[in-house]
C-alpha cells in the first residue's frame, strides 16, 4: 500500500494522477519500478515497446515462465489501484521468493505494461498487444494533442519502434493478471477477491426511430407517430431483456431527439445501445432478441426503427486451468471462491492470444474507478497478493 502511494505521485498533472503513456511522470515510475526489482535482486528492463520486463529463474534456467502483471499508465485524473495494483503485486510475489531464495518449477516474469488505457494516442492495450505479437504497428505514426507521433515518444524513452511490432514474447507459458474488480459485486457479497471467468465481449448499436414530427397542441394523442415516446418505450424492454439473464447487461446510453423543442412532437429519435455478455452466443441471442422488441415496439405506434451494429467485440474465456487454480488458491485462504465477468476489458484478453491467461479480481470500494476516489483497503490489498502469491507457487505449467 505505500509503494501504491509513492507510485500515485508519478503524475503528469499537479494535484491530481495522470499518467500517460511514455510521459515523464511513466519514465519516473518505470525507473522506480526497476529500481525496486534491483533491490529485490532481479534484473527489469524497458522493452521495445515500452513495457518494464522483468524475470526470475525457476530451477532449470531457461525453463518457461509464468508471466505476472498489469499496466501502469492511467487515465486522467486516475485512481491509484487500477493496473497499478497488479504490476506492484507482481513485484511483490517475485521479492517474496526472492527473500526465501526460493526456485520453482517454472520461471516467473513480471510486467508493467506501458499503454494499456490508450489516452494519448488513440490505440489501447499496445503493450500487451506488442508481448502477443499483435502491436497495432500504424499506432507509431499517430500523433498526440501536442503532434508528438507515438515512435518518437518511444524511442525517447527507450524503447524500439523498429521492434515494438515484433517482440512476441517467446518461452511465456501462462500470463496472470490482479486487478481491482472496477464493479460493486464483491463488495455486495463481502468478499475480498473473485476469480474471473470471462472478460465480457461487446456489441454497440445505433437505432434510429422514424415517427412523425407534429404540433404538441393540435395533435391529438391517438394521431401520433412519437419517436421519443417509441424510444423510450424501447429502452424499457432492452432492459427488461437484460435483466431476465445473468451476467448478461444492455445499457442506453446516449439519446438524442428531433427536432427538440417543447411544443413540438419529436419526428426522430436516435439512441446507442450496448450489450455485453460473458458468452459470445448468449450475446448475439440477446441482440437478436433486443432487434425483436424494438421491431415489437414500432409496428403498433407507427414509426420506422432502424437498427445498425457500430460495434462488436468477442469474449475472452479465461483458461480453465488458470480459473481453477486461482478458485483453489482463494479457497485454501479460507474464503469461498466467487466466480464473476469482468464487465471492463484488460489486458488479460490481448496476453490470451499468446498463451493460457486468467485474472483475480480485488475488491474496491463502492465498485468506484478511474476516478481519484478509487480505493482498497489494506486487507484486501493482502489478501490478493496471498491468493496470487500461493497461486503462482502451486501452478503447474504444462
Ligand atoms: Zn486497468
Amino acid at each position: 500500500m505505500a509503494r501504491l502511494d509513492a507510485f500515485a505521485a508519478f503524475s503528469d498533472e499537479r494535484g491530481r494522477l495522470t499518467r500517460l503513456f511514455l510521459s515523464e511522470a511513466h519514465r519516473r515510475a518505470a525507473e522506480a519500478y526497476i529500481g525496486w526489482c534491483a533491490e529485490a535482486g532481479v534484473k527489469a528492463r524497458i522493452d521495445a515497446a515500452g513495457n518494464v520486463v522483468a524475470r526470475y529463474e525457476g530451477k532449470r534456467a531457461g525453463a518457461p515462465a509464468l508471466m505476472l502483471g498489469s499496466h501502469i499508465d492511467t487515465v486522467r485524473d486516475a485512481g491509484r489501484y487500477d493496473g497499478n495494483y497488479g504490476a506492484l503485486a507482481a513485484l511483490a510475489v517475485v521479492e517474496a521468493l526472492a527473500d526465501e531464495r526460493e526456485r520453482i518449477e517454472h520461471a516467473v516474469e513480471i510486467v508493467a505494461f506501458g499503454d494499456e488505457e490508450g489516452v494519448r494516442w488513440r490505440a489501447t492495450l499496445t503493450g500487451s498487444r506488442a508481448l502477443a505479437g499483435d502491436y497495432p504497428k500504424e499506432a507509431l505514426h499517430q500523433k498526440d494533442a501536442k503532434g508528438v507521433a507515438m515512435c518518437d515518444a518511444l524511442k525517447a524513452f527507450g524503447g524500439d519502434p523498429e521492434k515494438a511490432f515484433s517482440i512476441r514474447a517467446g518461452g511465456v507459458g501462462a500470463f496472470v493478471e490482479a486487478h481491482i474488480e472496477q464493479g460493486p459485486v464483491l463488495e455486495a457479497e463481502g468478499l475480498p477477491v473473485g476469480v474471473v471467468t470471462a472478460i465480457n465481449g461487446a456489441t454497440r448499436l445505433e437505432v434510429g426511430v422514424d415517427g412523425l414530427a407534429g404540433h404538441a397542441g393540435a395533435t391529438p394523442m391517438t394521431l401520433r407517430r412519437d419517436a421519443l415516446a417509441a424510444a423510450a418505450e424501447m429502452t424499457l424492454a432492452i432492459e427488461s431483456r437484460a435483466r431476465a439473464e445473468a451476467d448478461l447487461v444492455a445499457t442506453v446510453g446516449r439519446m438524442e431527439v428531433w427536432p427538440g423543442a417543447a411544443n413540438v412532437i419529436p419526428g426522430h429519435a436516435q439512441f446507442s445501445v450496448d450489450v455485453r455478455a460473458p458468452d459470445d452466443k448468449r450475446r448475439a441471442a440477446a441482440v437478436a432478441d433486443i432487434r425483436a422488441r424494438i421491431d415489437g415496439v414500432a409496428a403498433p405506434r407507427g414509426v420506422r426503427a432502424t437498427v445498425a451494429v457500430t460495434h462488436e467485440a468477442d469474449a475472452y474465456v479465461c483458461d480453465p486451468r488458470i480459473v481453477a487454480g486461482f478458485k483453489r488458491a482463494v479457497e485454501s485462504l479460507g474464503v469461498p471462491p466467487r466466480l464473476l465477468p469482468s464487465g471492463a476489458g484488460h489486458d488479460t484478453m490481448a496476453m490470451g492470444r499468446l498463451c493460457p491467461a486468467g485474472m483475480l479480481f480485488v475488491r474496491c470500494k463502492g465498485g468506484v474507478s478511474h476516478n481519484p476516489t478509487e480505493s482498497i483497503t489494506a486487507e484486501d490489498c493482502a489478501f490478493g497478493l496471498a491468493a496470487l502469491t500461493r497461486f503462482v507457487r502451486d501452478f503447474q505449467l504444462s
